[in-house]
């Protein structure tokens, strides 16, 4: 089963070209996340659209920045193949990651804030280059980023959300708490790997936040919260079901949504990463 529906609800952005930002800010959040804002360069024609917007992330991790310059401007179905053609020694690292905020006004122009969980050890060589980027990155260091829009697209009239994630699915639910309407009502379930990585989020009155703090270290991300998530009551009116995270996750919720009369139109779910399974 395909882990995303992510295509049929996209709203694409406006204009979906190469940004050139650099590094304003790292802030270690919590045990598992690290804050990293960014601005400079291209930021004025970053265009925020709320919600669980998203990009395509370019990190020069070979050490040369100038590998940046390599990238096409526009990334369609052509461009991304002249990227896989860059030599592997230079080849900026692809990877997806959410707005976590936008602010136009920052210390020093428009930021973008966004927090990378750190997964693994960057030591033992099980991080991942992202998590390993944003734990060693430097004031002033460059990345590109490609503006992939939204895919929280609620149909008018739905006041009702249930959001439920796992950490890599935090920043995009924090951006959507805080850009809901006023009046919305809903529950979000988000599961954390430690007490200290539970945050103070922004959101409607109406909207429960639940989360919840993995107990085992070993297991699977996204269980506890699917499992809490599936023992709320169903809301006695039309909702929309969000659920990013690791792909059991989003696969579970989607089954269970689907099984509890939720409409396929209104449930976006996406598997934000696969773990390996033993
Ligand atoms: C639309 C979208 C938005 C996303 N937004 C965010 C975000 O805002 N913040 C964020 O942190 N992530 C986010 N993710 C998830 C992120 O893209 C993945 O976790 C990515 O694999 C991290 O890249 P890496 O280079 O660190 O690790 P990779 O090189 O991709 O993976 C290395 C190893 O680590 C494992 N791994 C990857 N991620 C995790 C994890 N979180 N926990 C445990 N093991 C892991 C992999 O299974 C693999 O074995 C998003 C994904 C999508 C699709």
């Amino acid at each position: 089963m395909a882990r995303t529906n992510m295509q049929t609800t996209r709203i694409k952005p406006q204009r979906s070209e190469l940004l050139v930002l650099h590094v304003l800010r790292r802030q270690r959040l919590s045990s598992g996340f690290m804050r990293v804002t960014l601005g400079g360069g291209d930021i004025s024609r970053f265009v925020p659209l709320g919600g669980d917007q998203w990009f395509r992330l370019f990190l020069p991790v070979g050490g040369e920045e100038d590998a940046l310059n390599r990238l096409p401007a526009k990334l369609d179905v052509f461009a991304f193949a002249r990227y896989l053609a860059i030599s592997k020694a230079v080849r900026p690292v692809l990877r997806n990651y959410s707005v976590r905020a936008f602010r136009p006004d920052g210390v020093d122009g428009p930021e973008l804030e966004v927090d990378f969980v750190l997964h693994g050890s960057a030591a033992a060589g099980t991080s991942g280059p992202a998590a390993s980027w944003a734990q060693t990155c430097a004031v002033g260091d460059a990345v590109a980023i490609v503006d992939e829009g939204i895919s929280f697209t609620p149909a008018p009239g739905i006041a009702h959300v249930r959001l439920v994630a796992d950490e890599t699915g935090v920043p995009a639910a924090a951006n959507i708490l805080s850009t809901l309407a006023a009046g919305t009502r809903g529950t979000a379930v988000l599961e954390v790997p430690h007490a200290d990585d539970i945050q103070p989020l922004s959101s409607p009155d109406g909207v429960d936040v639940h989360w919840v703090v993995r107990e085992d270290p070993h297991a699977v991300p996204g269980i506890a919260a699917g499992t809490r998530a599936r023992l709320l009551p169903t809301p006695g009116e039309r909702f929309y079901g969000w659920v990013a995270g690791e792909s059991a996750l989003a696969i579970a919720m989607r089954r269970h949504w689907i099984a509890t009369g939720v409409a396929k139109e209104d449930i976006l779910f996406c598997g934000y990463w696969k773990a390996q399974r033993r």
